[in-house]
């Protein structure tokens, strides 16, 4: 619905020319839940065409239980899983926790994801709670009396397929064109802004952890690797275990930038590819047929680069308390981890709670096992694969033989601790 204050900013004077769209004042807060954790770059670059000053664009902080309690209670009108539990908390935070109001509360109903195995498999859709939380979340600040225009604030909420796209144009015309009064010409170049602005960022990250990983290459070091959904990066849904795990000097790699490149890719599944297995190295056929759920499809490719990738000797699992969509992927993430002896520890269930003391706990067993077990699954993974690897290795490290694997397969472990 139209908000009036907007459209006395953007309205046509019959007698002269069309105004000048300037946004520079608008603000525009976006809460930073769930897929806004791996498309934020798309909105930023989007709303930055459209003349939205970036000082305006207001992301609310991370999940805490302060927030929460101060901003989300009583507005609950679901009983469902934590990450979209706590978005209350955000949009509260948004509506009544920033000294200078916002104009609009921008929360987009993502459809589908861009992914980096698009075309690879069936398709590349968000949970459905993610594409509903949104209007979800909204009723719990309408029920009794609709606070956004109490608070002179127009609520967005696109529907918008991400994944497809030639539809988003299109999509984000139709619903923001009166609260934004947008044309579909500068609309389209502000989509091609914001893909830009996403493919930019996520160039950076993957060409980051490929870094990471040359550097374990060549000093024969081990890493982590998260895999989970990308608002598990979020302090207050991941509790940022994986933190307390680099603070040991492990580095961590997460799922969603793991690096694509031919290479690499080419490099981990060259056997696979040349039995018939797979088409690719982004296929995931041979593991998961019903490929439609783009983070889904996202963990279970992971699961493979992890078992596959010599340095990555250990995968933390994370989930959310009552996420339906990883209730399935448990049992295969872990076998395909653990096919290869990669170490695979899971924390389950994660809500509002941080539990330090378990988290320490845990933490100290996986250095544990890390410290004791790297060197052999790294040699072993090594002379399974062929020896031209495209990442720079060290002229000490030995040439992995049929002795050095007999070795690291004396040095594995009996039995893998499974953390639940
Ligand atoms: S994938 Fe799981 S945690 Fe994420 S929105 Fe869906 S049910 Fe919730």
């Amino acid at each position: 619905m139209p908000i009036p204050i907007l459209q006395t900013w953007f309205a046509k004077k019959h007698s002269a020319a069309p105004p000048i769209k300037d946004r520079s004042q608008l603000r525009v807060g976006i809460p930073k839940v769930l897929n806004i954790w791996s498309t934020h770059q798309f909105w930023v670059g989007f709303l930055k065409a459209l003349g939205i000053s970036p000082e305006n664009i207001i992301f609310s902080s991370d999940t805490s239980e302060e927030q929460g309690r101060e901003f989300g209670k009583g507005r609950g009108t679901v009983d469902c899983c934590y990450p979209v539990k706590c978005m209350s908390g955000h949009y509260g935070e948004l509506i009544f926790g920033q000294k200078k109001k916002i104009n609009i509360l921008l929360s987009p109903m993502i459809h589908s994801l861009p992914s980096i195995l698009h075309g690879h498999v069936v398709d590349t859709v968000t949970c459905t709670r993610v594409m509903a939380g949104p209007e979800n979340i909204k009723a719990g600040f309408m029920k009794e009396n609709d606070v956004f225009v109490e608070n002179g604030i127009v609520y967005a909420s696109p529907f918008v397929s991400l994944g497809d796209r030639q539809l988003v144009s299109g999509q984000l015309y139709t619903s923001l064109k009166d609260i934004l009064n947008l044309d579909p010409d500068e609309t389209e170049r502000a989509v091609q802004a914001g893909y830009q602005a996403l493919e930019n960022f996520t160039t950076r990250a993957r060409q980051r952890s490929r870094e990471i990983l040359a550097w374990c290459a060549q000093n024969q070091k081990p890493c982590i690797l998260v895999l989970a959904r990308p608002y598990h990066m979020d302090t207050g849904i991941g509790h940022e275990i994986e933190a307390e795990l680099q603070a040991h000097g492990y580095p961590i790699l997460w799922l969603q930038y793991l690096p694509g490149d031919a290479d690499l890719m080419n490099w981990l599944f060259a056997e696979d590819m040349r039995k018939g297995r797979i088409k690719t190295p982004f296929d995931i056929s041979d593991v998961w047929t019903s490929s439609y759920s783009s983070n889904t499809n996202e963990i279970m490719w992971g699961a493979k680069v992890a078992a596959r990738c010599p340095w990555i000797t250990c995968v933390i699992r994370l989930s959310s308390y009552e996420c339906g969509m990883d209730q399935p992927t448990y049992t295969p993430t872990q076998k395909i981890v653990e096919a290869t002896g990669t170490l695979f520890f899971k924390f389950g269930d994660l809500d509002s709670t941080k539990p330090a003391g378990s988290i320490k706990i845990r933490v100290e067993t996986i250095v544990h096992y890390l410290a004791k077990y790297s060197g052999s699954i790294i040699g072993r993974k090594l002379s399974w694969l062929s020896a031209d690897c495209p990442l720079p290795r060290t002229s000490r490290e030995r040439t992995p033989t049929r002795a050095m694997a007999d070795e690291a397969r004396a040095a594995e472990p009996k039995q893998l601790v499974v953390l639940h």
